[in-house]
């Protein structure tokens, strides 16, 4: 049986997370005048992520993400070469226009995670980020046109992979998410 594409990162086995990993700088794919995005300090939640709006490089099913404080992210160069690509998503996926990667994408209305924004540390130049712990959305990559047969085989190799597989986000996630519309809406105390 034909292994299937999940993501570079995790089909060739991951990078050792690095304790002392401290950031670094994101680079998009241009040849020249790349766009180079400086993330200050490690990223979190970091995870393969199955949904359609998620840049993935070519050929894989998944696209790896995590998020970092939108305040530790500084546009250093090229920063004209960006455009938002939806700019009515909760996510404001800054795209660069010339090769497509998304280099950040900020949540900046409220929301459980405002003030936050997803990277794609297989950008960075440098090695040593978190690696991935889960697998998000994935039930989605059959919208994006993966065949439905395979998804037993999909959740397997995710699994064998080391990343649980979750058809949103991880129940810690998840759980976050509800307690902050809780606090919200008043049921629990703030
Ligand atoms: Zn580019
Ligand atoms: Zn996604």
């Amino acid at each position: 049986m034909s292994s299937i594409a999940i993501h570079p990162a995790v089909d060739s086995g991951f990078r050792a997370t690095d304790a002392a990993f401290t950031g670094g700088t994101l680079v998009c794919k241009c040849t020249s005048n790349p766009v180079k995005v400086r993330i200050k300090g490690d990223i979190a939640h970091n995870h393969a992520c199955g949904c359609t709006k998620c840049w993935k490089p070519e050929g894989a099913v998944f696209s790896v993400v995590a998020v970092a404080p939108t305040e530790s992210v500084e546009v250093l160069e090229n920063g004209d070469k960006l455009a938002v690509v939806d700019p009515a998503a909760l996510i404001q996926r800054h795209a660069c226009k010339q090769c497509g990667v998304h280099m950040y994408g900020p949540v900046e209305r409220e929301h459980p995670f405002q003030g936050l924004s997803f990277v794609h540390p297989e950008r960075f130049q440098e090695s040593g980020w978190a690696k991935p712990g889960f697998a998000a959305f994935v039930s989605s990559i059959i919208e994006s046109g993966f065949d439905p047969a395979k998804m037993d085989a999909v959740r397997a190799q995710l699994k064998a992979s080391g990343l649980e597989p979750y058809d949103c986000l991880s129940p810690g996630l998840m759980d976050y998410i509800a307690t902050w519309t809780a606090k919200k809406s008043g049921v629990l105390a703030a």
